[in-house]
């Protein structure tokens, strides 16, 4: 069957940045099983994905606003590091949960000096455009019980009994 909206794909995917830098690979591991149309993986492979079926092997350059959107310089704030109370030394690349107005959000702290502390809430992989390349090993329907939950049970998919 073609990859679209509530079918199960199976896949293994190599990705990496401009600079060609291997940032995530399923090699030697399972394939990554997903449910598609839900939005559980990056809009710009998902929307080269459809119509795919096992099989077919991509390279898909996916840019950032498709991927984990763009830096967002808002997100990068100055914390007083009496803030951090309890957690003894802040250092840059530590990771928190912070509570915000549109509710917790991850940050990381990317730079420390004196007292205070600047926090980055931004993903990671922010203002990066990503490519992949990918070899969908197969796409099957997802089982009722799947799409209730909104993700793949089983091989690669979410575990839990
Ligand atoms: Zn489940």
């Amino acid at each position: 069957m073609q990859v679209a909206r509530d079918a199960v794909v199976l896949l293994h995917y190599t990705l990496t940045n401009d600079a060609g830098e291997v940032l995530d690979s399923s090699e030697g591991a399972e394939p990554l099983a997903y449910l598609h149309g839900g939005g559980n993986i990056v809009v710009g492979l998902e929307e080269a994905l459809e119509g795919k079926v096992a099989g077919d092997k991509l390279s898909v350059a996916v840019p950032a606003e498709k991927a984990y959107g763009a830096h967002d310089a808002s997100l990068i704030q100055q914390v007083p590091k009496r803030a951090f109370q309890g957690i003894g030394e802040v250092k840059a690349g530590m990771r928190f949960t912070a509570q915000t107005e549109q509710g917790p959000r991850q940050v990381v702290v990317s730079r420390v000096v004196g007292d205070m502390i600047t926090v980055d809430g931004n993903h990671p992989l922010a203002g990066q455009a990503l490519n992949f390349k990918v070899e969908i090993t197969d796409v099957r329907a997802a089982t009722d019980e799947e799409l209730t939950h909104g993700h793949v049970h089983g091989p690669g998919g979410h575990p839990h009994g």
